[in-house]
């Protein structure tokens, strides 16, 4: 039997996970068009701040070792392909086509069952300028890394939203030394408190 998961955060690394303990015989691949597999993305703000110094912190169990494509095919038997982009699905012929990200080289996989752990996307709205340089969502461990970098390089940051992730990264960033600036459509945002800790709002 092969099943073929498309996503290998959350969701997907554990529906891989449970399948293999399921159907141990079963030929499990799981692809993702990220370089970052099975990672907490709550942990993004710590990474931001620098509490978490290696972004590989984000993708390590308890016990300290990495979450990478070694380890799901050494301690869960699943095959992980990482930077390798789900095309298109030919449910007929019960078929993915993928894209290697870097190479360009294209290739199919054939499967029985097929699990769809795609996630979500940040929803940009449609502002002027919102494909200007330093403009970044938070949403991945590439984000995070890409944030940190002008975290280090910048002094000022306005964060557009005020939800959880928006504040988290607010408090990241404040925790940095930034002079940070939180626009928000919805009035009262400070639901969580965070903003009575954040030193440098405006
Ligand atoms: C900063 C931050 C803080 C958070 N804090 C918390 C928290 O405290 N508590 C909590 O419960 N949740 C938190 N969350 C939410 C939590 O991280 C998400 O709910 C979780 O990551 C969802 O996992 P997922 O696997 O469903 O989707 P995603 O994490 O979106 O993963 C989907 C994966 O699919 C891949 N993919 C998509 N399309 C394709 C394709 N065509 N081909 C190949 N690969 C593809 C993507 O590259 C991605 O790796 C937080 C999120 C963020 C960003």
């Amino acid at each position: 039997m092969k099943i073929v998961v498309i996503g290998a955060n959350a969701a997907g690394a554990k529906a891989a996970a449970k399948a293999k303990r399921m159907n141990p015989h079963a030929e499990i691949t799981v692809v993702d068009r990220g370089s970052f597999i099975s990672y907490g993305a709550c942990g993004i703000p710590y990474y931001v701040s620098d509490m978490v110094k290696d972004e590989k912190e984000l993708m390590s169990t308890p016990v300290g070792v990495v979450r990478d494509p070694a380890f799901f095919r050494k301690v869960k038997g699943v095959e992980v392909l990482t930077e390798t982009e789900a095309v298109t699905i030919d449910r007929q012929n019960r078929k993915v086509s993928l894209l290697k990200v870097v190479s360009g080289e294209s290739s199919c996989i054939e499967y029985d069952t097929l699990i769809l752990a795609t996630g979500s996307s940040p929803v940009i709205p449609p502002l002027e300028g919102r494909t200007l340089p330093g403009i970044i969502t938070v949403k991945s461990i590439e984000d995070a890394i890409l944030l940190k970098e002008q975290a280090v390089s910048g002094d000022r940051a306005c964060v557009v939203g005020a939800g959880l992730i928006g504040l988290e990264t607010v408090e990241a960033l404040t925790q940095r030394g930034m002079q940070v600036t939180v626009v928000e459509l919805c009035g009262s945002p400070d639901a969580h408190g965070v903003l009575d800790r954040v030193r440098y709002l405006h």
